[in-house]
């Protein structure tokens, strides 16, 4: 299946591995079909809780063990624009706000995206998650309505389906599997325990895992019910 054209495509999240599991097959897609993708990620996740055990890493190690696994990642895409922002791991909620929204509006400048892709504010759970997801929004609703990029969001707190249904896109990612198992291996440092589990759903033929190879799934951001009533 062939993914609708986009100009271009620009992806946010502030970790390593944030997208991995819901939207590399998206990435890759896009790329496939000669669509230029840019994955701006925005720290290196050196707080990641995972050090091994016995440890493999130690605090120091951690971020140069995890920006190897994201330029893996990448390459299993086929992604070539990748941006390290150079935040730190959880403290992205303790940034200046306008500054993050600066930012974000400096990627949106210069890649002049007709889609984002980043988290649902409200609906990230992780304070980096929210944080990174609630600049994104600020920067394009400074836009002009005209102009604005269309929004994707991922969504996964509890009360997501409660709160907004069933996802507005589905993807149909299954011509970059590959690449998607590719990108969640690539990142083994924190996802180890998670193959090893999928790796057994799938042995077992588990529709759900096999339908995690298959679709990724997104909300259009509603702007009509935006997440701040008064700005
Ligand atoms: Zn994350």
């Amino acid at each position: 299946m062939t993914l609708p054209h986009e100009r271009h495509v620009l992806v946010v999240f502030p970790h390593p591995d944030d997208e991995a599991f819901g939207v590399s097959g998206t990435i890759s897609t896009y790329i496939k079909q000669g669509t230029p993708v840019t994955y701006a990620c925005l720290t290196l996740g050196e707080m990641g809780r995972n050090l091994g055990n016995p440890p493999f890493a130690t605090r120091e190690s951690l971020p140069h063990i995890r920006k190897q696994e994201l330029l893996a990642s990448a390459q299993a895409m086929g992604l070539t624009d990748l941006r390290m922002m150079g935040l730190r791991d959880k403290t992205v909620e303790f940034e200046d706000d306008e500054k993050m929204v600066q930012m974000m509006t400096k990627l949106i400048d210069e890649t002049n995206p007709s889609l984002v892709i980043t988290f649902y504010p409200n609906y990230a759970v992780h304070p980096d998650h929210e944080a990174t997801a609630k600049a994104v929004v600020r920067a394009i609703r400074r836009i002009n309505e005209q102009e604005r990029p269309k929004l994707y969001a991922v969504a996964f707190a509890n009360n997501t389906k409660d709160q907004l249904g069933e996802p507005d896109i589905i993807h149909d990612i299954r011509l970059a599997r590959d690449q998607k198992m590719g990108a969640m291996r690539a990142h083994i440092s924190q996802t180890a325990w998670m193959l090893e589990e999928m790796d057994k759903r799938l042995a077992e033929g588990e529709p759900e895992a096999e339908n995690w190879l298959t679709y990724e799934r997104f909300y259009q951001y509603r702007w009509h019910e935006d997440f701040e009533t008064s700005f």
